[in-house]
């Protein structure tokens, strides 16, 4: 078949591609399996990306309320995605663009788009073949460049939402060969009462496949355990693949070790053997050991970090929590982040909720605000960072938790009594937060804030700079407001210190005399990797472990340097 435009089809290009479905029921963590399966082919020596499908009709995730999706992802050309996308970064050591994350809401709105442009004069527009042609071509171009792409399809085989993609899929099958596609099914294995594993649920999403075409190649059963070798048996047998193309994907609590898990099944040698990808693959002994050290690494003790947030879900804060945990590998400690809800210790009416609450803040080693939307619970995050500051408490503000420091200190230094977000209060008094001036005249709320990585400049001889260790960084936001310059002068008389900049703009902040109490404006967790932890996260580790008496794998000069 020679190149087609409408379908990104292209014999030359050479990517395989495996695709990965979910039956039965929706989180089950298929993402976490194509992660894996993408991290075992890195380590193999290819080069490897990723696809998330996302069937809903927002064209972006930056729309929705994290209650919905979990936390809206940032990358690095400023696109706001589905978490996954985040998995595939930290478990691929790989920068994806917004291209990698397909929704029905952007495919839909480029097909109408070219249709009122007139591009496919006198042809009656369908899902099939436009939609579909949309849709491969997407995936296709995401794909270049690579040896492999993993694409994701959200949901659960047979979702309405879903169909037009499985169709894509099925297209996708018969235009390419044989050995460049594989489909791995991940489905739900239920213990019985007697403590048997049920395969009737596989059986019947498998069934649901192969109605519409589609016959996976490799299956993967999501179980408390391990599956044994009957119900391995019996699920080939049921869905016609061989024995060996059944993979047990059991619970863990670390889902860093998922990776080593499936390897341990032989995952990666049987879809390398699917896709003709063997003589290409570096052996046995010679392939990319980090994950597996890293991951199993000895931790010398453990710390608290209290996270204060107001969405009692722990997929709202996804790249906060990892990017606690790729701190606490490099340091060799386990992070055990106890959620405070800032809501609830703002609650004048629920005391005894609101005295938990503040008995866990006070608990704490450590503390972080991280960002949000809103003014609900912004009362009980001003609260934990007062009590941060003024008990030398380890503290790290991100984006929204960087405001409220502002606020914090505008209040309790300066003493401006109703100082506030104008996002929160747009009658305070004393704004010292304030919409950015180019926000002024945006009206659409979709993909309209500051968004993606920019440049922050840090002042030489700061905390900053030594947790940085460099005087520039550049990171990602996700932001409408920012400091207010027309109180830069009146925090100039307080020890409240702004160490980032981007021009006029301030990125950073951190206060003198406390040990480590740093805000960024920017969200750094969104470049945080399993094996590249970032600076602010690593920063507070340290100045915790000092505070604990911990030593840590890192410990002497490293953190000497970061507290002086
Ligand atoms: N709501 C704040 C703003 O828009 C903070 C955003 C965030 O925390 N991501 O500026």
């Amino acid at each position: 078949m020679p190149t087609d435009s409408e379908t990104g089809y292209d014999p030359t290009l050479g990517n395989k591609f495996i695709f990965v479905t979910g039956g039965v029921m929706s989180g089950l963590g298929k993402g976490i399996t194509a992660a894996s399966t993408g991290r075992l082919l890195k380590n193999a020596g290819f080069d490897v990306t990723a696809v998330k499908i996302d069937p809903y009709l927002n064209v972006d995730a930056g729309t929705m309320n994290p209650y919905q999706h979990g936390e809206v992802y940032v990358l690095k050309d400023g696109g706001e995605v589905d978490l996954d996308l985040g998995n595939y970064e930290r478990f691929l050591d790989e920068d994806m663009t917004f291209d990698h994350n397909v929704t029905t809401g952007k495919t839909y709105k480029h097909v109408i788009e070219k249709e009122r442009a007139g591009d496919y004069l006198g042809k009656t527009v369908q899902i099939i073949p436009h939609i579909t042609d949309d849709i491969k071509r997407r995936i296709r171009e995401a794909a270049d460049g690579t040896d492999v792409c993993i694409v994701e399809v959200g949901g659960t085989v047979g979702d309405i939402e879903g169909m037009p993609y499985l169709e894509a899929l099925r297209q996708f099958a018969h235009e390419e060969d044989e050995e460049d596609f594989l489909l791995t099914h991940v489905t739900l294995v239920p213990y019985s009462k007697n403590g048997e594993q049920k395969t009737k649920p596989t059986q019947h999403s498998v069934k649901e496949l192969r109605s519409i075409g589609l016959q996976p190649d490799v299956l993967v059963g999501r179980c408390t355990d391990k599956l044994d070798a009957e119900t391995k048996r019996k699920i080939a047998l049921f869905c016609d693949v061989p024995t060996d193309a059944v993979f047990s994907n059991p619970d863990v609590d670390d889902v860093y070790q998922v990776p080593l898990m499936v390897e341990e099944e032989g995952l990666d040698e049987y879809v390398m053997d699917q896709l003709h990808l063997t003589p290409k693959a570096l052996p046995v002994d010679e392939r990319d050991n980090s994950w597996r050290q890293l991951v199993t690494r000895e931790r010398e003790g453990s710390v608290d970090v209290g996270l204060v947030g107001k969405y009692d879900l722990e997929d709202a804060y996804m790249s906060v929590n990892e990017a606690l945990k790729h701190a606490g590998l490099a340091e060799g400690v386990d992070v055990n982040v106890v959620w405070v809800d800032s809501d609830d210790m703002d609650d004048a009416e629920a005391d005894e909720v609101r005295n938990e609450h503040r008995e866990r803040l006070e608990s704490v080693d450590g503390i972080v605000v991280p960002g949000g939307f809103g003014s609900r619970g912004t009362e009980g995050k001003i609260a934990a960072i007062e009590y941060a500051r003024e008990n030398d408490v380890p503290f790290l503000g991100l984006c929204l938790g960087f405001q409220m420091a502002v606020v914090e200190v505008a209040r309790n230094v300066l003493g401006y009594e109703d100082a506030n977000s104008a996002e929160m209060d747009p009658d305070t008094s004393a704004p010292v937060i304030d919409i950015l001036p180019e926000q002024y005249e945006v009206s659409d709320m979709g993909g309209t804030m500051r968004l993606g990585a920019h440049q922050t400049d840090i002042t030489p001889g700061t905390l900053a700079e030594s947790v940085y260790g460099t005087t520039a960084c550049t990171e990602r936001h996700r932001h409408r407001y920012e400091v207010n310059p027309e109180y830069f002068e009146d925090f100039a008389e307080t020890n409240l210190v702004f160490s980032g900049r981007a021009g006029n703009r301030m990125e950073i902040l951190e206060y003198e005399g406390h040990p480590y109490f740093l805000g960024t404006q920017f969200h750094p967790e969104f470049r945080s990797r399993p094996g590249r932890a970032s600076p602010p996260f690593v920063g507070l580790l340290e100045a915790v472990m000092e505070r604990e008496g911990i030593p840590g794998a890192d410990n002497g000069a490293d953190s000497e340097e970061v507290r002086a």
